[in-house]
């Protein structure tokens, strides 16, 4: 063997009718392969030949007796094999040989030339197996197409540059309602929802335009029955060979199911769950918008800022039910006294902000504040009780109050608080001058807020005497503030603004420990015996934990509970009737007494007092003051002092300044006194030497 190469074996039908030019050939193969050849001279021959056995290539004569390499061509064309097929031949001209190849001859060799005939079958044998193994595979990757084709899960689809639906598979006709004779005759402009359009075009230009290579989108299509399906598009683009756009290839995923989830998490995120109003957050949103479109339409807006006027007494009294459905009830009317384009929002506990757009005239927004007013007094009966709200309210407009969000918000809320202030159940607009009041509480309550870690806060005693027999019997613990910045702040600006903070908690905890051990070192210091007594603020605790505080601080302090007084004030025996009862009959228990401050003030009759426990009465100073002066102040201190005296209430004047008013109320049997006439309230270090020296009235 000369072969120099190892081929594998080569198995060749020869179509041949001499048999000297196929030993010929045969020699000629075998100097290279390992070779199996069968020799056949007619159709019927080689048909049966192609049948029965399996050949790498055919070699054919041109010309027989009784066949061609022609008619052989046929034969293997109709046997469906697809084999290389060279013409070997003696006399083949140019023009035949070209009409062979056309014909479906893969060469041509001359049989004088037989040398050039071993690289043609190599080439060809090596061209049909890479063939072979192309359409192998071509039709496996077809099979395996159609199949992800038809049976996906999701919609695919083939779609023309231009729109038009080449292809579509089940999932898709199912997703969008249409068959699949139906959708090849659209275009998937003609499904696409109007408002999903513009977009979807664009990220088309973009991949048309070579920009982008894929695209994936969020839209909605339009359904045979008419209604919306959400669908996620995966767009990518097949190119021909020279670069033109071939066709799409869109994956579409009905999302209907996700997007409703979304829609409702969104609703959860931006809605009050009690009354389904719109919360802070889209409140904030809806105003900014409004914003923008009164500021294009050269409009007014408003923002009303509502808080319902002691709603914590409802819930205190009948219950955080009753309150809740209250908040539903008005939730509802709100929604009812405004337009459309309006918004209703609940922003928090008690609290509710309108926002009222195309306003043109301010005392349209007045209108909207009074229709509030007004619902809100509508009768309710919750539990067969009637209930009636009230709430105070506060209005920025846009622009004069404020050209954003915030600040016309914040701004609606001075006011409101300021209706607040002003008596509750009215409205306010909002004024500069409010502006700067807000800025000022919020500078004094942060400085607040380090007074007492900084220690600036400090106590004065001014001294109560028994007008019996001119003895001291006790003090009244009054608070100082000594800011660093401001000097002395009067009470009267920093106790409000401590209790609506929630400071007073804190600070009415260190007022009361610092005077506890106070009095206790007194006692030990061998003072006389005496009462201090110390002011309780409305908001500084709720009552019952007010027991336990006191506890706590007596036991720390170890002062004796005869000791202590507790000044209460009516308005907060007023607010919580029930509860402070059952408080007071506590802290009298433990021996704690008990007094009414500022009494007159309030809206408490005498006989109402019965109801609580309470040692001693003191009488405001704004009565003491003209007692002597003006009759009808005289009338009312002396009809207090009988009828507390038939209560056996102890009465106690505040604010005696002169000789005048203590002869008054020695006149009429009032038992203690207080005020500038004995003495102003004293720093500590004061208190017991001015003690030493008091020589009585
Ligand atoms: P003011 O006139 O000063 O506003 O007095 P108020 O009692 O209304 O006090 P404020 O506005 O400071 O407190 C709101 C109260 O509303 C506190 C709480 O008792 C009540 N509240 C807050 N959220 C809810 C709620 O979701 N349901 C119910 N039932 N009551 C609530
Ligand atoms: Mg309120």
């Amino acid at each position: 063997m000369e072969s120099t190469k190892s081929l594998p074996p080569l198995r060749v039908l020869l179509v041949e009718d001499s048999e000297d030019d196929a030993e010929l050939l045969r020699l000629e193969l075998r100097r290279v392969y390992k070779l199996s050849m069968d020799r056949v001279e007619s159709a019927q021959a080689m048909q049966r030949a192609l049948n029965d056995q399996e050949y790498d290539i055919v070699i054919s004569d041109h010309v027989m007796p009784r066949f061609s390499s022609t008619a052989a061509l046929a034969v293997l064309k109709a046997s469906g094999k697809v084999l290389p097929f060279i013409i070997v031949s003696g006399t083949i001209g140019e023009e035949l040989a070209v009409a062979a190849m056309k014909a479906g001859a893969s060469d041509y060799v001359l049989k004088g030339n037989l040398a050039r005939l071993l690289p043609a079958i190599e080439r060809e044998v090596a061209d049909a197996e890479v063939r072979r193994r192309a359409e192998h595979e071509a039709k496996e990757s077809e099979e395996r197409f159609r199949a992800t084709f038809s049976q996906a899960a999701v919609g695919i689809a083939q779609v023309a540059p231009d729109g038009r639906w080449l292809r579509v598979n089940q999932r898709l006709c199912d997703i969008v309602g249409y068959s699949e004779a139906e959708l090849l005759g659209k275009t998937f402009q003609d499904i696409t929802y109007a408002d999903d359009l513009e977009s979807d075009l664009e990220y088309v230009r973009q991949i048309l335009a070579d920009e982008i290579r894929t695209f994936t989108m969020e839209k909605r299509y339009i359904r045979k029955d008419g209604t919306l399906v959400w669908i996620n598009l995966t767009v990518s683009l097949v190119r021909a060979a020279d670069g033109s756009p071939k066709y799409f290839i869109s994956v579409i995923e009905d999302i209907t199911r996700r997007k409703a989830t979304e829609a409702q998490l969104m609703h959860l995120a931006t809605h009050d769950h009690l009354t389904h109003l719109p919360n802070r957050s889209l409140l904030q949103d809806r105003i900014t918008q409004a914003i923008a479109h009164a500021e294009r339409a050269e409009r007014q807006m408003a923002v009303l800022f509502l808080d319902l006027d002691r709603f914590k007494n409802i819930n205190d009294s009948l219950g955080h039910d009753v309150g809740d459905k209250l908040i539903i009830v008005l939730a509802e009317r709100l929604r009812g006294i405004v337009r459309g384009g309006d918004t209703v929002a609940r922003v928090g506990g008690d609290e509710f902000v309108l926002v009222i757009t195309e306003l043109q005239y301010e005392t349209q927004a007045e209108n909207i504040a009074r229709k509030v007013l007004e619902v809100l007094a509508e009768p309710e009966v919750v539990d067969g009780t009637e209930l009636f709200l009230c709430g105070s309210i506060g209005i920025s407009l846009y622009p004069r109050d404020g050209r954003d969000c915030h600040t016309l918000l914040k701004n609606a809320d001075a006011a409101m608080y300021r209706a607040k202030e002003a008596g509750r159940n009215q409205f306010q607009f909002f004024t500069q001058e409010m502006n700067a009041n807000a800025v000022h509480r919020l500078t004094l309550e942060n400085e607040l807020r380090h007074a007492l870690e900084r220690e600036e806060f400090s106590l004065h005693y001014q001294p109560q005497i028994d007008l019996a027999n001119g003895a001291v019997v006790g003090m009244e613990a009054l608070l100082r503030w000594h800011s660093p910045t401001r000097g002395m702040v009067p009470p009267a600006e920093f106790i409000p603004l401590a209790e609506e903070s929630g400071l007073i908690v804190p600070i009415g905890e260190w007022v009361l420990r610092t005077a506890c051990a106070q009095n206790k070192a007194w006692l030990n210091a061998g003072m006389q015996s005496l009462r201090v007594a110390v002011n309780i603020s409305a908001r500084q605790c709720r009552l019952n934990s007010l027991t336990k505080l006191v506890e706590r601080v007596l036991a720390d302090t170890g002062l004796d509970a005869c000791h202590l007084e507790l000044e209460i004030t009516e308005s907060l025996l007023m607010d919580n009737p029930e509860e402070s009862a059952s408080t007071l009959r506590d802290l009298n228990q433990m021996g704690i007494q008990l007094a009414i401050d500022d009494f007159g003030t309030g809206y408490s009759s005498l006989s109402y007092l019965k109801r609580f426990p309470i040692h001693t009465l003191k009488i405001d100073q704004s009565f003491v003051r003209d007692i002597t002066t003006d009759p009808d102040d005289a009338a009312i201190v002396k009809a207090v002092i009988a009828m507390a005296r038939s209560l056996k209430l102890r009465v106690v004047a505040e604010g005696v300044e002169t000789v005048e008013q203590l002869e008054f109320l020695r006149a009429h049997e009032c038992e203690g006194m207080q005020g500038y006439y004995f003495s102003k309230p004293m720093p500590t270090e004061q208190f017991a030497p001015w003690l030493d020296q008091w020589q009585g009235v």
